[in-house]
């Protein structure tokens, strides 16, 4: 019940930002693992080849497709594209996310939108286009990436941030309900501080708190274990959610944070 064999993976932002293992790249690589196909969109081409190569060299059929998560079009491409090669569309991934940092009196209206968009409405268009797909087969998980930063505001100044992913986890909860009778489930994982690219390559990150290693020492810190995640912690459990393992399992909104929200 814990394989995926034959189903295949829709997977948005499956590329990295950085070297090393982003959310996306591993959750793509942990469905093949399992025995998924896998379709890897990222607006980097070459970062969606890059996930896609891994995840074939898991013995898994794999592709890569460019695409920009806040545009319809490229959406609704991406989606045909995906379920043309494959036939199917059975498990929708929503990894794409960025932080960006400032208060409403130094945010411009242009990065409050971006956040939305990429964070938030990208879930929405991603849904749009595979969910016709799911219920015509009357089988679906979409799996949502969300943060801890939705439910416990960090001390970090990012309020576009922590709205759009606490809109993420109540759309995460509608559509759960709204297709429960479809053979449809939305769950959403709450990764808290993960070793990721994201983390180590944020720019923002590193203007508000000075140098890499203290900021990664302070995030080790920070956690009950003792010592930050990473991106496999997130991809496992969501090859978890997406397992008929997981089939009474709809609507839940998954912290992997090492204990850090029981605080
Ligand atoms: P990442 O930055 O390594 O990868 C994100 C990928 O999304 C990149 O390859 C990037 O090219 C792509 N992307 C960005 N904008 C895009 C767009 N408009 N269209 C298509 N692709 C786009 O990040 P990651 O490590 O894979 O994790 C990202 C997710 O995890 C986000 O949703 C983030 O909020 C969440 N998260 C991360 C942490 C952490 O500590 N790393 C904590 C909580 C939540």
């Amino acid at each position: 019940v814990f394989r995926l064999n034959d189903e295949v993976a829709l997977i948005f932002g499956a590329g990295s930002s950085g070297p090393g293992w982003g959310n996306g790249k591993a959750a793509a690589v942990a469905y093949a693992r399992a025995g998924a196909k896998v379709a890897c969109v990222d607006l980097n081409l070459a970062a969606a080849e890059e996930t896609a190569a891994l995840a074939e060299s898991e013995g898994c059929s794999a592709i890569a497709i460019q695409g920009n998560v806040c545009r319809d079009d490229d959406m609704a491409r991406a989606v045909s594209i995906a379920h043309s090669h494959f036939g199917k569309i059975d498990i929708l991934h929503n990894n794409t996310g960025i932080t960006l940092f400032g208060s409403p009196v130094d945010q411009s209206i242009e990065d409050w939108d971006r956040a939305m968009d990429v964070n938030v409405k990208s879930v929405f268009l991603a849904c749009r286009h595979v969910l016709p797909h799911m219920v015509a087969q009357r089988h679906g998980a979409i799996t949502n990436i969300s943060s801890i930063a939705s439910i416990r505001i960090g001390g970090y100044g990012m309020a576009s941030y922590y709205t759009s992913k606490a809109a993420v986890n109540h759309l995460t909860r509608s559509l759960a309900l709204q297709y429960a009778d479809k053979g449809i489930r939305c769950n959403a994982i709450l990764p808290g501080l993960m070793n990721t690219p994201m983390i180590r390559g944020d720019a923002g990150m590193k203007a508000h708190h000075g140098d890499l290693e203290t900021q990664l020492a302070e995030r080790d810190a920070m956690s009950p274990t003792g010592k930050m995640g990473d991106a496999w912690d997130v991809a496992y459990a969501a090859v978890f959610l997406a397992s008929a393992a997981a089939k009474y399992i709809n609507g839940v909104l998954l912290p992997v944070d090492g204990g850090l929200t029981c605080r």
